[in-house]
């Protein structure tokens, strides 16, 4: 049963899962994933008298899992495709990283050249008013 699938421990929460059969959703590129990872599960697969019914499941099946709409959405991973989607997840939480770190610094860029601003109004408005006098 679902439910009962042992995670890796970054992934807690099972019950919204949804698996997606559609291969063609495989990230290509970094730039595809916003967001998710690749997970480890060990599973069941379902015949009677498998060790795993008994709890002994079967292990080295990885699936990318990201969250759409809210929800969070599991694609299986062919295993000779494992390290090339774990390097594209990698990539693209260098991407965000980047993203992250060059926004910030642009808001502080934005916030001293405002606090720049402020501290020369009053020569700025001076000077204005000596330009209008002189005209
Ligand atoms: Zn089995």
């Amino acid at each position: 049963m679902k439910e009962k699938d042992t995670w890796s421990r970054e992934l807690r929460t099972e019950d919204m899962l949804v698996q997606t059969k559609n291969p063609k959703v495989l990230p290509k590129t970094a730039a595809e994933i916003s967001n998710g990872g690749l997970y480890q599960q060990a599973v069941r697969c379902g015949k009677s008298g498998c060790r795993c019914a008994l709890g002994d499941l079967h292990q080295g099946y990885f699936y990318f899992i990201r969250r759409i709409n809210g929800h969070l959405r599991k694609t299986y991973i062919p295993k000779p495709q494992v390290a090339l989607v774990g390097r594209l997840v990698e990539e693209a939480r260098r991407l965000r990283r980047a993203e992250h770190e060059a926004k910030r610094s642009s808001r502080r860029l934005l916030s001293e050249l405002r606090e720049k601003l402020r501290e020369h109004e009053p020569t700025i408005r001076t000077l204005a008013e000596a330009l209008k006098q002189n005209d």
